[in-house]
């Protein structure tokens, strides 16, 4: 134990900022709010850019857009006043040229400064102006005449902002943590042989070339990130969540969980009652479950699976394991639309063969949720459906063994486990299978999921026919109306899909009324039907019912429709503002039509002019409908921060590392993780505890 806690003290992860000068209560806070709680913290708020005070140019080599250093006298000043003040300073070197700054804010005691001939050091990126370059709001320096002000042998770091504390502070706060920064050796956890082996410097010298680039140093590299110091980081920090990741999932395995072994007569007859046979991809997911099903330790799977793969049967025959054992099985949606359609799935196929199918969402209340806990407790209900209020305290199963949680990446971390601890006592924990139809590119998976299993049904069922997706100017409106009133002649129905910048549910909501009203008005021989976040679950409910069992032929709607919605007549869908939607939701939507034998469409309509990322977005998705494809793209196009947020994963997000950047490291990363947890474990818990803490919960705990 006590060699652990030196190794804590060694990392100073553990020491305070409260111990650097200029850091009392009311700063403590503010950079806490940041996240900045040690000295380490502070080492790693690594700079977002540089700025190159390291050399002076000469005006006349100015060049616009290009940010840099001149030094000159106070040639003019004019202060004028055309549509605000305005303060005009022309300065000029012996290369002969002149630069004027340009200040919209100033005060008067600025002004009082610029006399005629007064130096002045100044660093900006210039501009063309009205009488050759200028640069609006330079930072400046006022030099006696006779100073030797020198050069700074370091490039300036620019730091991500903290509230409350201005830049200034901040990097002086920085520096007096980097002076404490420990030699390289006591800061160096990686082996020697292994940094010479990748050609990367030491932890200690990476982190000052990040702060204190010298002069000359290679700033494209540092903002591309491909600079040894930041790959150094970057490798350090992928390994420690790749070793937090495994060593959770060895955890995980010292757990036992119930053997359910299965003898296969419920499996049997759910087979031979479907309508359809499993198509090659879901059997062999579902072969891989049953075998991880079978082993006395808890399996923790994640389906990967495209919208319409049919992951809901797979689901259902896992099920059927554990209730053959005399198990519960729990199954747990993020909406109440998407469970409810579970459980008319389920049911329809569970109850023939006599297997007791129950349902808990929020709106079951009073008496009659006092019977389904009872049903629950008692061990009654032998499979329960549901959302989030299936993971609520008042619930108790008798046993449960497989929890199952669809598109989990809509719940958080611990709800899942939340669910999980139902069925967990004495080193027992129950079986988890966790689903989702919004596929993460592989690098991503191999990142995130490396404590998962993972299985993939990349087979859709057969009869489908693929969506012809178009993609039209918003101009283009009224020929989309003569489609909708041709396509629901032909007794084909449709969606119409409304979104806006602005998410907040009021504002949708209105504009879906209004998109309704304005149909409705346009297509009065329709039946137009209408469903947002704003409206009440009984009446979401009814239009959503009413639109499935074909009582509706036009459905206008928020994408409150996204997930799990199955109405296989629809065969056209169209979305408004389909530019603001990014590639995972628009790829969800547009699974909701081609669900049946009818060729189907989905139009995308945007509103010009359309921004480069928007386009691009648009063009994918009307190349492709592979959702693999559309993911990776998606990685490209946005980043991992954003596709895979914390609460997916429960990765904490990166500080220097970038998955899509750094992707090319990872096999290298993991082969060095499996190492380190055989022939060092001691230095891999290091690891793992100066990047991530104790702090973090993982997906796969
Ligand atoms: P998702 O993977 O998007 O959750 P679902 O489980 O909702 O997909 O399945 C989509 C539809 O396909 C459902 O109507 C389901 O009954 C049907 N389905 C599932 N598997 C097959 C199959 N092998 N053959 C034909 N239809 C299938
Ligand atoms: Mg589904």
């Amino acid at each position: 134990m006590s060699a652990r806690r030196d190794a804590v003290s060694l990392d100073l992860s553990a020491e305070p900022l409260s111990h650097l000068t200029g850091v009392g209560p009311r700063v403590a806070a503010k950079l806490e709010a940041r996240g900045l709680t040690t000295l380490q913290d502070l080492w790693l708020h690594l700079p977002l850019r540089y700025e190159d005070r390291t050399t002076l140019l000469p005006i006349r080599a100015l060049k616009a857009g290009i940010a840099a250093q001149v030094e000159g006298r106070v040639e003019a000043v004019e202060r004028g006043f055309r549509y605000r003040p305005v303060l005009r300073v022309a300065v000029s070197d012996d290369s002969g040229a002149t630069l004027v700054l340009r200040f919209f804010h100033f005060r008067a005691a600025q002004v009082a400064q610029f006399a005629v001939g007064t130096r002045l050091r100044c660093y900006g990126t210039p501009r063309p102006g009205q009488h050759g370059l200028e640069i609006v709001h330079p930072s400046y320096r006022v030099l006696g005449d006779g100073e030797d002000a020198g050069l700074g042998d370091v490039l300036d770091p620019i730091y991500p902002a903290v509230e409350g504390i201005g830049p200034a502070s901040l990097r002086k706060l920085i520096s007096q943590a980097l002076d404490r920064l420990p030699d390289a050796a006591t800061l160096e956890l990686l082996p020697p042989a292994l940094l010479a082996d990748l050609n990367l410097p030491s932890l200690h010298d990476a982190m000052l070339a990040m702060h204190r680039p010298p002069a000359g140093a290679d700033i494209a590299a540092l903002s591309a990130g491909t600079h040894p110091a930041q790959q150094r980081l970057a490798m350090e920090e992928l390994l420690a969540h790749h070793l937090s990741l495994r060593r959770q999932r060895i955890a995980l395995q010292q757990h036992r969980a119930p053997s359910l072994r299965g003898r296969d007569g419920l499996v049997k007859a759910l087979l031979e009652s479907l309508p359809f046979r499993l198509t090659g991809a879901q059997q062999r997911v579902f072969d891989e479950i049953r075998k991880d099903l079978a082993r006395a330790h808890p399996m923790l799977r994640l389906v990967q699976g495209d919208v319409g793969s049919g992951k809901t049967v797979v689901a259902a025959l896992a099920g059927m394991l554990a209730v053959e054992r005399g198990k519960q099985v729990a199954l747990a949606a993020p909406t109440e639309l998407l469970a409810e359609q579970h459980l008319l799935n389920l049911r329809a196929w569970l109850e023939p063969l006599g297997v007791r199918v129950t349902w808990l969402a929020g709106k079951v209340t009073g008496k009659a949720r006092s019977k389904v806990l009872e049903e629950v407790a008692s061990g009654h209900a032998q499979v329960v459906v549901g959302t989030h209020a299936l993971m609520q305290e008042a619930v108790v199963f008798n046993d449960l063994a497989l929890a199952i949680v669809d598109e989990q990446h809509r719940f958080g971390v611990h709800q899942r486990l939340a669910l999980r601890d139902k069925g967990a006592s004495a080193g027992i924990v129950p079986h988890q299978l966790v689903m989702t139809a919004t596929p993460i590119p592989r690098t991503l998976a191999m990142a995130a999921y490396s404590d998962l299993d993972v299985s993939a049904i990349d087979e859709l069922p057969p009869g489908r026919t693929p969506v012809q997706t178009i993609v039209i100017s918003a101009e283009r409106r009224p020929e989309l109306v003569e489609r909708i009133r041709v396509a629901c002649q032909q007794g084909r129905q449709v969606y119409w899909v409304c979104t806006l910048i602005d998410e907040s549910d009021e504002v949708v909501a209105t504009a879906a009324q209004n998109t309704f009203e304005a149909l409705s008005a346009q297509l009065p021989e329709l039946r137009v039907g209408l469903v947002h976040g704003r409206m009440k679950a009984a009446e979401k409910q009814a239009a959503m019912q009413s639109f499935k069992s074909a009582q509706t032929d036009l459905l206008v709607a928020t994408t409150v429709i996204e997930v799990g919605v199955d109405v296989p007549n629809a065969s056209l869908m169209i979305i408004e503002n389909a530019e603001r939607l990014g590639l995972a939701q628009l790829h969800q939507l547009r699974g909701r039509v081609g669900r049946g034998a009818t060729a189907s469409s989905c139009v995308l309509m945007y509103q010009a002019p359309l921004s480069n990322m928007a386009r691009e977005r648009l063009e994918t998705m009307r190349h492709t409908s592979d959702g693999f494809l559309i993911a990776e793209k998606d990685l490209e196009l946005r980043g991992p921060g954003e596709l895979l947020g914390t609460r997916q994963t429960g990765l904490a997000e990166f500080r220097v590392a970038d998955l899509a950047r750094d992707a090319g490291m990872l096999p290298m990363v993991h082969a060095l993780s499996e190492r380190l947890l055989v022939e060092s474990p001691e230095l891999a818990d290091r690891i793992v505890r100066r990047w991530i803490g104790g702090a973090v919960r993982y997906a796969s705990a």
